[in-house]
């Protein structure tokens, strides 16, 4: 027994499931409980900010946010602020598990998860993405996978949610059960040494329904039966990593941030007729949306119509960088990310950000995210969550921004292990890019170089999996899959 390596992986990923809420409702999640006593079960720190993008670029390289450097859902310009691409967990300068698996020749399968695109092709195995693909896209791998789920009218994209609807509850909870299965059928099929299933629906429901803590029960309760499944399944040389990207919270208040630096007179705005209309219509518009549950819906998720709005709107380039001394950048969380535009202007920026009584912790770090600057991270306390629009605003503090929208995400989410050779009733303390490392490391496959996540090996029972750790070169597998790359633009041309 001792010192056999596992036969497969599989990794159960509930968008935004929370250790606060499981603990808390244990009773209704026998389940949960069962991973707890029978494996090993606690927290996962998520990536800073805690954002869907920036935890699947480490869930599939098992690096860090300081890594995959994904700080954002779009990119900006650090020159004038402008807006740029939707940020993919695909198009980063690391290796991900399917450049890995073709690397070394082992299968994968890849399940809903979210911001695939380009889609990764394995050679041995499946990928099927998540949101924001449109099941009109080339969503799923190999070709013939991809066109049996479109004759069985499978989709990647989420249904249109409504607020306080009973019928969206169902349609999300029937969506999560029915993606389960479509997921085992494929496992089964292909077989892959290492699976990842990501279900999104627990995220989505937390997002508009965390108010009504009988909505949120059912979801998990729905994630507790989908577990009790996994864990049957769970044979023996198996192992199975249960855990979500992160965790959710109540969202109470709104701090705009860029309001503030505004009111301290850190921030400028241009000066012209257009700035003062789009300032104006924006403050009647964001009034309006605070009043509508419906309109806050409407224009929570990007659409034609969002973007047409845009436009009149005042946006961050209308912040006149030159004249500004800081301004802040990211999406919105419990993190807020100020930039430093001129060093001299250091001192007097930290003294106006200690000011803040909802400040939990301050940090300056040499850059994060997009702006190549020094950087003043701040963690709010729980329930504040800081938005970085541009300032549109005499006040900073608002209640929560959105009326369809009362929960938001949280740095903590779960981590569970199950399976033989797992220590059980142990309190797992991880960080988000140490799953994929466990996982590689359990099956006896070498980690790529750029991950600086670790192997939860104090998990184990001794001799399972504890042995030296391989590492491998990111570079060759990124050359090799450049080359492989090339050579299927070369057989495409051809066949054309
Ligand atoms: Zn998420």
């Amino acid at each position: 027994m001792r010192n056999r390596k596992y036969n497969s992986v599989t990794i159960l990923v509930f968008d935004g499931l929370s250790p606060d809420f499981i603990q808390e409702h244990l009773d209704y999640l026998p389940n949960f409980r069962k991973l707890m006593i029978e494996g090993s079960f606690g927290k996962i720190t998520s990536t800073i900010p805690p954002i869907t993008i920036s935890c699947v670029a480490s869930f599939l390289t098992g690096a860090s946010s300081k890594v995959t450097r994904v700080f954002d859902f779009r990119e900006y310009d650090p020159r004038n602020l402008r807006k740029e691409e939707i940020i993919f967990a695909t198009r980063l300068s690391i290796p991900n598990i399917v450049d890995l698996s073709n690397y070394i020749g082992f299968s994968v399968g890849v399940f809903n998860v979210p911001f695939l695109s380009p889609l990764p092709k394995p050679s041995k195995g499946f990928v099927v993405a998540g949101f924001p693909l449109s099941e009109k896209s080339d969503y799923a791998w190999p070709a013939d996978l991809l066109e049996e789920l479109r004759a069985r009218k499978y989709s990647p994209e989420i249904p249109q949610i409504l607020p306080n609807s009973t019928d969206t509850i169902d349609k999300l909870i029937q969506e999560m059960k029915s993606r389960w299965e479509i997921f085992k059928e494929l496992r089964e099929r292909y077989r892959p040494l290492i699976s990842i299933a990501w279900l999104s629906e627990t995220d989505h429901i937390s997002h508009y329904f965390w108010h009504r803590k009988d909505v949120i029960l059912r979801a998990y309760q729905c994630a507790d039966r989908i577990l009790g499944d996994a864990l049957k399944q769970t044979k023996k040389g198996s192992l199975l990593i249960v855990a979500s990207d992160h965790g959710f919270m109540e969202h109470k208040s709104t701090f705009l941030i860029n309001s503030y630096l505004k009111g301290k007179g850190l921030l400028k705005l241009r000066k012209g007729p257009l700035t003062v209309f789009k300032l104006l219509l924006t403050k009647t518009g964001m009034g309006l949306r605070q009043k509508s549950t419906l309109l806050g819906a409407i224009t929570f998720r990007e659409s034609k119509f969002t973007r047409l709005i845009e436009k009149f709107l005042i946006s961050r380039e209308d912040i006149d960088i030159e004249k500004s001394l800081a301004v802040s950048l990211g999406p919105d969380t419990e993190f807020c990310f100020v930039h430093v535009l001129r060093d001299e202007g250091l001192d007097n920026l930290v003294e106006c950000l200690k000011e803040l009584s909802i400040v939990e912790d301050m940090s300056i770090v040499k850059e994060w995210g997009q702006m190549k600057t020094t950087t003043i991270v701040l963690r709010l306390k729980k329930g504040y969550i800081c938005s970085s629009l541009a300032p549109w605003s005499e006040k900073y503090l608002i209640k929560a921004s959105n009326g369809a929208i009362t929960g938001q995400h949280f740095l903590e989410g779960i981590a569970g292990l199950y399976g033989e050779g797992v220590r059980s009733g142990m309190e797992i303390h991880a960080r988000i890019e140490d799953i994929l490392p466990t996982a590689l490391h359990a099956l006896r496959l070498p980690i790529p170089d750029s991950s600086d996540g670790c192997p939860l090996v104090e998990f184990f029972e001794e001799g399972r999996i504890k042995e030296e750790i391989k590492t491998i070169s990111k570079d060759r597998i990124i050359a090799y899959s450049k080359i492989r790359k090339l050579r299927r633009a070369v057989k495409d041309r051809d066949k054309g």
